[in-house]
């Protein structure tokens, strides 16, 4: 049966292309009809006879003065199979206020989306700012998951989906407080998931890696406006130069796009046994593993030191070859349709 989807954070990114993925689904597995006869989505579909309502696409977001871009890019999809409302992970009274105004508070698929990044010397950031990502990336997953369980168990069914990230799983220097806030993330579902599966109700994280939406963009700006003198120079040189210039090479070289996000998350939610885990980029896979590889720390602490302090020139260089490679993998693809070829 086609299923009640509610997303969270969609003006932009990963969560406007998952929202836009589902409601334009050619199988119709998340289609909401407002009831009556409906014309075509797609070119070439046959216009649908008078249905009972299905469900929709439910698309929130904190403002909903910002639903623009999620509006253009879901075209005839808007206000049929897909539903904009408003909901701020950080207000129980939004989340309560988003689920009452649903039928039943029926929500088949909770995809906990909404979050904010954060890098930089601890010591240029302040208390406030590190609560306030804490707030949104792990308490907002945790007011979301109060409100919408209960009805999940009540009926036996439901699937709550965490966007979390491959810093759930790994730290990353420079991101202590965000990686920290997926790690909470990461042992707040691994605690819940048992019980869940008790009440028939699956819990998947999300992993990606570098994703190329205005997160980066946002994490940048904030870094410009950063104070320095706050730290030392060595470890404001490490970060200003050192990291920011890698960083940029890694999200041009490895980067997905929310539409590569969105796939991954659609066969998470389609799967008939929903991975409790789900890394979306394998390059990301061995730099995960390593703290298993050797529980003392050791392997994993030495290697990451290695390639941020003594292998940064070759790591620069394997960026660049990888983006030369995925550059003609594109010019290959784009000469190929162009040719007629699929
Ligand atoms: P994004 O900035 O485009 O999207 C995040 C969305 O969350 C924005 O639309 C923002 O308005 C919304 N949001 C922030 N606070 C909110 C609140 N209180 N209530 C409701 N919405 C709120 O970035 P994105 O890359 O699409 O991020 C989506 C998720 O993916 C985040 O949880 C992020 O941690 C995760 N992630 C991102 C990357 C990446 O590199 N971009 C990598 C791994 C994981």
């Amino acid at each position: 049966a086609p299923k009640t989807v509610l997303i969270t954070g969609c003006s932009s990114g990963i969560g406007l292309a998952l929202a836009v993925r589902l409601a334009r689904d050619k199988q119709r597995r998340f289609r909401g009809e407002r009831g009556g006869g409906t014309p075509p989505l797609f070119p070439g579909e046959t216009p649908r006879g008078a249905e009972p309502p299905l469900p929709p696409v439910i698309a929130t977001m904190r403002n909903v003065g910002r639903s623009g871009a999620l509006a253009a890019a879901a075209g005839p999809a808007l206000g049929r199979t897909l539903e904009i409302k408003q909901l701020d992970v950080c207000d129980e009274g939004s989340i309560r206020a988003c689920l009452d105004s649903i039928p039943g508070r029926h929500v088949d698929v909770l995809v906990s989306n909404a979050g904010v990044g954060m890098a930089g010397p601890l010591e240029c950031q302040s208390l406030a700012a590190m609560q306030s990502l804490m707030d949104t990336n792990f308490f907002g997953l945790v007011r979301l998951v109060k409100e919408v369980l209960p009805d999940m168990k009540r009926r036996r069914g439901g699937h709550i989906v965490v966007i979390s990230s491959i810093m759930g799983l790994q730290g990353i220097v420079f991101n202590d407080v965000y990686a920290a806030s997926k790690f909470a993330v990461e042992g707040f579902c691994e605690s819940l998931v048992v019980q869940a599966l008790r009440f028939n109700v699956a819990i998947s994280l999300v992993e990606p890696g570098p994703v190329m939406t205005e997160f980066e963009a946002k994490v940048y700006e904030e870094a410009k406006r950063a104070d320095y003198s706050r730290t030392d120079p060595e470890t404001a040189d490490i970060f200003t130069n050192l990291y920011l210039r890698n960083s940029k090479d890694v999200f041009a070289s490895l980067g997905q796009t929310p539409e590569d996000i969105a796939e991954h998350t659609l066969r998470v939610i389609e799967a008939a046994r929903p991975p409790f885990r789900h890394q979306t980029n394998a390059a990301y896979t061995p730099m995960a593993a390593l703290k298993h590889a050797d529980p003392s720390g050791a392997l994993m602490t030495d290697a990451f030191y290695k390639l941020v302090f003594k292998y940064d020139a070759v790591l620069r260089l394997s960026l660049r070859a990888i983006r030369l490679l995925r550059w003609k993998a594109q010019k290959v693809k784009e000469g190929a349709r162009l040719l007629g070829f699929k």
